[in-house]
């Protein structure tokens, strides 16, 4: 695509898209700016506006009916999750008995953890990303710990090399290939939180089920933003939050993906609940734990139906258009972003602009890790100020990300004029 920095461009391609409507379905922030381009749905994504009816409707169903609106309001709270799983299996690429609503993301992994980490003297390595999201890094050291590893000789990090910001796969599969004996799992970050690198997952899962080990993901900054197919790559297990491209609202309900094959297997070791107990004979309250089969067997709660009917209205707003038309406007909004910030780097040599992100699409989702190693943070805080809302890691990365749910060409081209504006300082 030829890209022009004009508002008169930016606004024919707004008009030419065919997802423009949608636009209008979420509730944009006002924060005293004259203008404003929010591209943070890389850490929480917009409210739709038809949140709250869904919300109230379970504040009424419950004023209305008490404890028995588990099973005579409109939409029975008793099976209620069931109601998110098809919008969220369709998401991910997965059947439907291979995904559940549960908990919160980093909670999950480590019930996951108890299923599919079970290290042996010899077995017991991980391999991950370098600079991971703290919580699952935090999550890595202590579940090696509660087993009786240290973590400096369990867990792998794959760094870039020297001088590169991004992780190089085939420096990935050679050290799963160097480690193949005492590989127990390889656990990533479906998209790398920081950098925006998108891992080739199916890759990573035949390298680590070739050598014996078991392939793992956090799609925290997947789901909602790339195409995903979990079933066919043979991924082992995978957990992700809503609130980021899923605009489910802020900390709400989490999800999980098991393979079906592990999903039939009762033997794995795991926590139970009387939610992921066979729910034909949960209500007998008998002592035997029986799981349900499928990722529901996973449960241990009964489900949280106000968090979960935001949620599900967010997620029948992806029901509607469908990942495959997300991702097409979206690589062709990032583009743009990518097309306006190699603008800025020339204009601005001495801000030394810099787009750390791959520039290949398929190695990306919407977001891009912009590094601005010539200007101070106080240049975000202006971004700020001036309606540009993004996100600033140390030393001097920011993330921004288009969203194609909701986010505009005029966003993006609204977010090269205020930079304009700003970068001379
Ligand atoms: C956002 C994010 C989290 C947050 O975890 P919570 O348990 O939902 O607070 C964890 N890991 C990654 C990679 C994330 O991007």
């Amino acid at each position: 695509m030829q890209y022009q920095s004009s508002l008169e461009f930016a606004k024919a391609q707004d008009q030419k898209d065919p997802l423009r409507t949608y636009r209008d379905r979420f509730h944009f922030p006002s924060l005293g700016t004259a203008e404003l381009a929010y591209f943070t749905g890389h850490s929480l994504g917009l409210q739709p506006k038809s949140v709250r009816a869904a919300v109230s409707l379970e504040l009424d169903e419950w004023a209305k009916y008490g404890v028995e609106g588990h099973f005579h309001s409109t939409n029975p709270w008793y099976s209620y999750h069931e109601r998110l799983t098809p919008a969220m299996a369709e998401i991910v690429g997965a059947k439907d008995s291979e995904v559940v609503c549960m908990n919160s993301l980093t909670t999950n992994i480590h019930l996951l953890f108890v299923s599919f980490y079970r290290p042996t003297a010899s077995r017991y390595k991980i391999i991950s990303e370098a600079k991971m999201f703290p919580s699952d890094r935090y999550m890595l050291e202590t579940q090696v710990r509660f087993h009786g590893f240290d973590p400096d000789d369990a867990i792998i990090e794959v760094p870039p090399r020297a001088g590169e910001s991004l992780i190089r796969e085939e420096d990935i599969l050679a050290a799963i290939e160097s480690n193949a004996d005492e590989l127990a799992m390889v656990f990533f970050g479906g998209v790398n939180y920081l950098t925006g690198q998108l891992f080739d997952m199916q890759s990573l899962t035949k390298a680590a089920h070739a050598v014996g080990a078991i392939a793992g993901f956090d799609l925290a900054h997947a789901a909602g933003n790339v195409l995903l197919s979990l079933h066919e790559w043979d991924v082992d297990f995978a957990a992700w939050c809503s609130y980021k491209y899923l605009n489910s609202s802020p900390g709400n309900v989490g999800a999980i993906f098991v393979h079906e094959r592990h999903g039939r297997n009762f033997d794995l070791p795991r926590f139970g609940g009387w939610w992921g107990h066979d729910k034909t004979t949960r209500f007998q309250m008998k002592n035997d734990f029986q799981p349900m089969e499928g990722a529901d067997g996973w449960q241990l709660s009964n489900a949280p139906i106000l968090g979960m009917s935001a949620a599900k209205a967010s997620l029948d707003v992806f029901a509607e258009v469908g990942m495959a038309a997300l991702r097409k406007k979206s690589e062709m909004l990032t583009g743009y972003l990518e097309y306006t910030v190699g603008l800025l780097a020339d204009e601005f040599p001495d801000a030394e602009i810099s787009v750390i992100t791959p520039r290949d699409p398929d190695q990306r989702g919407c977001q891009l890790s912009i590094d601005i190693a010539g200007r101070e943070r106080q240049l975000f805080d202006d971004m700020i100020a001036a309606g540009v809302i993004a996100d600033f890691r140390e030393p001097c990365i920011i993330r921004v990300a288009p969203v194609p749910l909701y986010n505009s060409f005029e966003d993006v081209f609204t977010f090269g004029k205020i930079m304009r504006k700003l970068l001379p300082k």
